[in-house]
């Protein structure tokens, strides 16, 4: 039972933010609510949840974001402050998998880096 909860605490958490956080950062929103959680217990339900495609990980920069909208879409990462942004453009995947012929994919992980609005003021 325990776990069941930790777990919805965790989706719920990151269906909460648009900000695609670590492992780190979901530990310590969920640990506000569940104290005794460790952060090997996020680290561990986190990849569990995104096997099971509950939840979007991203890797970027070499560190997992973790995702609670797991629609189809695209993420922009800007180069200056390492902000994360959704894009959704179905188009851009739908494109992406008309030219697959000899392939059956999963999912379609589309990322495109840059500057983003803020920092080209
Ligand atoms: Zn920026
Ligand atoms: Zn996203």
């Amino acid at each position: 039972m325990r776990k069941t909860i930790q777990k919805a605490k965790i989706q719920e958490c990151l269906c909460s933010v648009k900000t695609h956080p670590t492992a780190e950062l979901v530990y310590k929103e969920v640990k506000k609510e569940i104290p005794q959680i460790t952060l090997a217990t996020v680290y561990r339900n986190l990849n569990q949840m995104a096997k099971e495609r509950k939840v979007l990980r991203l890797e970027i920069n070499k560190e997992y974001h973790y995702d609670g909208d797991i629609t189809n879409h695209q993420h922009c990462v800007c180069e200056k402050c390492g902000e994360i942004t959704d894009l959704f453009k179905q188009e851009i995947n739908d494109f992406a998998l008309e030219k697959i012929t000899n392939f059956k994919p999963s999912s379609v992980t589309i990322i495109f880096e840059g500057i983003c609005f803020h920092c080209q003021k």
